[in-house]
C-alpha cells in the first residue's frame, strides 16, 4: 500500500511504539485514531492530547478500527487476539511500527537482534558511532521508538534494537547491516511453546535483505549458525565467532582490540563486542577509534551491573537476566562463591543447563518470587540451602546473612519481574535500594 496517499490509519496499542506511530502518521498527513484495550500510560495521554491525536483506553472500536485503510499494530499484540482475527478476515493492510518508520526513511539502519545481548550490542555500536563523529541515532526496542526517531527528525544511521515480537511483523524493510547475536529459548508462550516458531521471527530480519547488505551471525550458535539453510538471504553472510577471541583481546578484520581496558565482563559481552566492532569496520571507521570507543563505553544499567561492595562482599544487579541463557553467562562471568538471588514469574524455564555452574559456583540461593516450587524442585539436592523470599528487601536481607567476606550476591532472576514488581528496572531498582539499605545499617 503507498503511503504516498492520506490514509485513515487505526494504531493498536499505545506504548513507545504506538505512540510513536501516531506522531509519525499524523506529521506525514494521515487521519489517526490510536486504540489500547488496557490502561494509557499518562506521559502517553499527555502526548496524544498535545498532538490532538484520537484515542480511547480500556476497549477496541471494533467498527471505528474495522474502517480504517490500514492497521499499525504495537509489537506487544499477538496476531491471534480476537480484533485481529477480525482485521485479517477483512483483509485489512497490517503493518507494524518498523516497517511504517521504514518506509520514510531511505537512510541507513543497523538492525540488531537476538535472545540476549540486543540492548548491550546496541548501546555499543551507537557509542562507537557516535564517537567517530557519525549522524547516529538509536532506539526500536530500547528507549525511542523507530517511528518517533524519525518524526524528529531524518538520521544517517540508525542502530535499531529488534525484538522477535518486532520482526513478526516486518515485511519490506531491510536492515543495511542486520545481526542475529544467538537464539535461545525465550518469549516461548507466545510461540505455541515452539523454538522454530520464534527463531523464523528473528530471521525474518534477513528476508528482505538485498546483495549490497551485510548480514553478522552467530556461527557458534546451533539455532542461527546451524539454520542458515532455512532462511535464504541475499545479504552478504559474516561469521562472528568466539574463535575471534584470544584471552581478553578481539581479533576482527586483521586488527587486534583489547577489552581489559572495557567495562564489559564475560564472554558473553566479548561476543556483543565483536559484533559491534564488526559494524564499526563495516563502516570504515578506524581501529584506534573504536579502540577508543570501546575504552569510554558505559553499559545500561540492570546488566552484570557492579552495585557496592558491603564487608567484603560483592553486590550484582543482573535483574536484566530475565532468562536461563543470560543467567549462564552470569554464573560463567563469576569468579567468587556465590549467594544467587533468582525467580520471579516462570516462562516455562529449563534451569538444566545451570546445573554444573551452580554446582561449581553458588553456595545459597534466595529465591524472590510468589511461586518459587520450579526453583526449589530444580535445585533441591543440589544446593543445601534454598531460602524463599517475597520482596527484594527480604531477598537482600537472606542473601547478606548467607555471605560471607569475599563472597557475592548477584541478583540474576532467569524469570519475568512482573510478580512481584513493575518491570526488570523496577525489580533492579529495589534490589539496589535494598544493599544500599544494607549499606546505611552498618
Ligand atoms: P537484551 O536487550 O537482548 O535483553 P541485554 O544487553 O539487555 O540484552 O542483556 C540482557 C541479559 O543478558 C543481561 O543479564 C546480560 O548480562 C545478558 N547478556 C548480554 N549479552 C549476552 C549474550 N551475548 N549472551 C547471553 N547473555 C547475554
Amino acid at each position: 500500500m503507498s503511503l504516498d496517499q492520506k490514509l485513515n490509519i487505526a494504531i493498536l496499542g499505545a506504548g513507545e511504539s504506538g505512540v510513536g506511530a501516531a506522531i509519525l502518521a499524523l506529521q506525514k498527513g494521515h487521519e489517526v485514531f490510536v486504540s489500547d484495550k488496557g490502561q494509557i500510560k499518562e506521559q502517553y495521554k499527555t502526548e496524544l492530547n498535545q498532538q490532538g491525536i484520537a484515542f480511547e483506553e480500556g476497549t477496541h472500536d471494533h467498527e471505528r478500527i474495522l474502517a480504517a485503510d490500514l492497521i499499525i499494530k504495537s509489537p506487544g499484540i499477538p496476531d491471534k487476539a480476537p480484533l485481529l482475527q477480525e482485521i485479517f478476515q477483512k483483509g485489512l493492510p497490517v503493518i507494524s511500527e518498523i516497517e511504517f518508520a521504514a518506509r520514510y526513511t531511505q537512510h541507513f539502519t543497523i538492525g540488531i537482534t537476538g535472545s540476549n545481548g540486543k540492548t548491550t550490542t546496541t548501546n555499543l555500536i551507537y557509542h562507537l558511532l557516535a564517537k567517530a563523529g557519525l549522524d547516529v541515532a538509536m532506539g526500536g526496542n530500547v528507549g525511542k521508538s523507530f517511528a518517533r526517531i524519525v518524526a524528529e527528525r531524518d538520521y544517517v544511521y540508525y542502530v535499531l534494537e529488534l525484538s522477535s515480537f518486532q520482526l513478526e511483523g516486518i515485511q519490506e524493510y531491510r536492515p543495511d547491516i542486520s545481526m542475529i547475536l544467538n537464539i535461545t529459548p525465550d518469549h516461548l508462550d507466545r510461540y505455541n511453546y515452539q523454538l522454530e516458531n520464534y527463531a523464523a521471527a528473528k530471521f525474518n530480519i534477513v528476508r528482505a535483505q538485498e546483495t549490497r547488505d551485510t548480514f553478522l551471525y552467530n556461527a557458534d550458535d546451533p539455532n542461527v549458525g546451524g539454520q542458515l539453510q532455512k532462511y535464504p538471504t541475499q545479504a552478504k553472510p559474516l561469521a562472528i565467532s568466539s574463535s575471534m577471541t584470544e584471552g581478553t583481546r578481539l581479533k576482527v578484520g586483521g586488527f587486534t582490540f583489547e577489552m581489559s581496558t572495557t567495562p564489559l565482563m564475560g564472554q558473553h559481552n566479548y561476543m556483543n563486542a565483536l559484533f559491534a566492532v564488526q559494524t564499526a569496520l563495516q563502516l570504515g571507521i578506524a581501529p584506534a577509534v573504536i579502540q577508543e570507543g570501546l575504552n569510554t563505553f558505559v553499559n545500561a544499567p540492570h546488566r552484570l551491573e557492579k552495585v557496592a561492595t558491603v564487608n567484603g562482599v560483592e553486590y550484582i544487579n543482573d535483574s536484566k537476566a530475565t532468562n536461563v541463557d543470560s543467567v549462564y553467562y552470569a554464573l560463567q562471568a563469576m569468579t567468587k562463591p556465590t549467594v544467587w538471588i533468582v525467580g520471579g514469574q516462570d516462562k516455562g524455564n529449563d534451569y538444566g543447563p545451570l546445573l554444573d555452574f551452580v554446582k561449581a559456583k553458588v553456595k545459597a540461593i534466595v529465591c524472590m518470587g510468589l511461586d518459587n516450587s520450579k526453583i526449589v524442585q530444580s535445585f533441591n539436592g543440589v544446593i543445601d540451602t534454598i531460602v524463599e523470599t517475597g520482596s527484594a528487601v527480604e531477598a537482600v536481607q537472606q542473601a547478606t546473612r548467607l555471605a560471607s567476606a569475599g563472597d557475592t550476591v548477584l541478583l540474576s532472576p532467569a524469570c519475568a519481574s512482573f510478580d512481584l514488581f513493575k518491570n526488570y528496572e523496577d525489580r533492579g531498582e529495589q534490589f539496589k535500594a535494598a544493599v544500599f539499605g544494607v549499606m546505611s545499617d552498618e
